[in-house]
């Protein structure tokens, strides 16, 4: 099973994973509802 964290979209604040291979790398997330590129410091919630 992959291992994912889930982030908060700071535009639309909706909650979605992502693969932890992404994680600490401070790249640009795609959000997949509003389209909009967010860091990952600026997710409003992580866990
Ligand atoms: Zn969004």
């Amino acid at each position: 099973m992959p291992k994912v964290f889930w982030v908060q979209c700071p535009h639309c604040q909706r909650k979605y994973y992502v693969s932890v291979s992404l994680k600490g790398k401070n790249l640009d997330l795609m959000c997949p509802f509003c389209k909009q590129m967010f860091k990952e410091s600026e997710s409003l919630w992580t866990k």
